[in-house]
């Protein structure tokens, strides 16, 4: 099959992909103006581009083409480094490829036979180009913003693999060097190295275009679950979340359902903006109270609620803390202090079971009560509170009927 290939066919093919790989890149940045990264991969498969062009010159320019044809290849890849450094919110010092060029053109100058020796050449940009490859595959592996996407694993065995191929290619060049054919490498080794490269193209290509896309969605996914002005979990996201860690949980965990303290007030009297800052500050004290397991989400309004999963710690006392800690806070607007109280119901899966209905009725059962009592208080829920409720809103009941019967 090798054979049946020849070298410039395989050359035009790497040249069609680089040149697609560009339009697609060029498309994505145009769609995404903001994304720098596709600004990067852009000039990447740009300087592919003319990487290859100024070889294809190569005969009618005369030698001096290679050592601008490795510039482009060094820039190349330097771009695309940059783009996932960029993805990841990180900076690529240009001072990397300016070393790197000026390394080249040194080594150039002292020993010509670098560039004018096509193998010798060859294991230059190899060396470069598996060194560049494995630096972009540990930026992409670990990068704050790519580590967690789902094309992570696939782009890093890419870059990886990419690496230690040009690696192999640089033993090839040193040790078993191509013999020169009218000017072009004629090895069987050389069509490999140029198929791997092809390949290692489009691969990237739709690996950085995936890229952009899983951010894209994780962004929309994470905006879809938080709450705007808190940014914790919002209701859906929060009732989601406990359905799901209530399945499995044993008897230890509670739920808790908390809200402020004639919050309406605190906006007639200090206005809307002061609310608003008071709940963001009221959100960081909490959070800082809760333990790490801990799911904490607004369910609306001044609602939010708590899951404390088993082992997380004793409810009623971190609640209890939650509340001591957010009457003592000094929550300022404008430099003025808004006094912020809280009331809480929780109830345990131990008392009422795990579904989530039955868990936060009860909860909100539990909250009613300390609101009743006179809020700024914690409230467990609890059967025998309940019935002796319901026993005593039967009697009402019954007192005000007798009345009403006396009455007419
Ligand atoms: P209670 O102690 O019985 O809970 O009284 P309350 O005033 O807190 O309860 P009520 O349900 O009567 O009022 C809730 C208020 O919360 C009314 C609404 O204006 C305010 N509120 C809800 N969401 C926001 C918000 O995002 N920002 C601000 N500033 N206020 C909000
Ligand atoms: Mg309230
Ligand atoms: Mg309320």
């Amino acid at each position: 099959m090798l054979t049946a290939l020849d070298t410039a066919t395989i050359f035009a093919c790497f040249m069609l992909a680089m040149v697609a790989s560009a339009v697609t890149m060029t498309v994505v940045w145009f769609n995404n103006p903001k994304s720098h990264s596709a600004g990067y991969w852009t000039f990447t498969y740009l300087t592919g581009i003319a990487a290859g062009a100024i070889l294809v010159l190569w005969q009618q320019l005369g030698s001096y083409v290679v050592i601008l044809s490795t510039l482009s290849i060094y820039a190349c890849h330097w771009f695309l480094w940059a783009g996932f450094r960029s993805f990841n919110n990180q900076t690529a010092p240009i001072s990397v490829l300016v070393v790197a060029v000026f390394v080249y053109l040194a080594a150039v100058t002292y020993n010509p036979s670098l560039y004018l020796d096509l193998n010798l050449s060859t294991a230059m940009h190899s060396l470069f180009i598996g060194a560049a490859s494995l630096v972009s595959a540990y930026t992409v592996f670990t990068g704050p913003e790519s580590k967690s996407l789902p094309i992570t694993l696939s782009a890093t065995i890419i870059l990886v693999s990419h690496g230690l191929f040009r690696f192999s290619f640089l033993y090839f060049t040193l040790f078993d060097p191509s013999p020169i054919v009218d000017g072009r490498m004629a090895a069987p080794w050389w069509k490999i190295s140029l198929l791997e490269i092809f390949f290692n193209t489009m691969l990237m290509a739709i690996s950085t275009v995936i890229l952009i896309k899983d951010r894209s969605e994780k962004l929309h996914r994470v905006a879809s679950e938080t709450d705007v002005l808190t940014g914790i979990a919002n209701r859906r996201a929060f009732v989601e979340k406990t359905k799901n860690a209530a399945i499995g949980s044993d008897t230890g965990a509670a739920l808790a359902v908390l809200d402020l303290d004639h919050f309406k007030k605190i906006n007639d009297k200090y206005g809307h903006a002061a609310g608003d800052t008071a709940l963001i500050d009221f959100v960081n004290i909490v959070t800082k109270c809760l333990p790490r397991k801990a799911l904490f989400g607004r369910m609306g309004g001044e609602e939010f609620a708590v899951y404390l999963p088993s082992g997380s710690g004793e409810p009623l006392d971190i609640l209890e803390k939650v509340c001591k800690q957010v009457a003592e806070s000094n929550i300022q607007h404008n430099s003025t202090h808004i006094p912020l109280t809280l009331s809480i119901g929780i109830a345990t899966i131990e008392a009422v079971g795990n579904n989530f209905d039955t868990l936060f009725a009860s909860a909100d059962r539990a909250l009613y009560l300390a609101k009743q009592e006179g809020r700024n208080r914690v409230k467990l829920f609890s059967h025998t509170e309940r019935l002796r409720e319901m026993f005593n809103q039967q009697n009402n009941l019954a007192e005000q009927q007798t009345r009403s019967i006396q009455a007419s």
